[in-house]
C-alpha cells in the first residue's frame, strides 16, 4: 500500500540521474534534463522583439553547435 507521492521523480536523460521534486526539461526535445546538463541560452524572440533564456539540453547544444 503506497500513499500518493508528493512529488514525481524525475530522470535525467543525459546522465540519468534521477531526483524527486522539480523537474526541468528542454526547450528544444522536451526531455527532462538535470541542473547538470540544462543550460539557459538567450535566444531571440522576432514576435516580442526580445531575448529570452531558453532551457536547453546539453545533447541539444551539441547538436545547435554542430549544425
Ligand atoms: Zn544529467
Ligand atoms: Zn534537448
Amino acid at each position: 500500500m503506497s500513499q500518493d507521492v508528493p512529488t514525481t521523480p524525475w530522470i535525467c536523460h543525459v546522465c540519468e540521474t534521477s531526483g524527486i521534486g522539480e523537474s526541468q526539461t528542454c526547450c528544444s526535445c522536451f526531455k527532462v534534463t538535470c541542473a547538470k546538463h540544462l543550460q539557459h541560452v538567450s535566444s531571440y524572440n522576432p514576435e516580442t522583439g526580445l531575448y529570452q533564456l531558453m532551457p536547453i539540453c546539453l545533447d541539444c547544444a551539441i547538436r545547435e553547435t554542430i549544425q
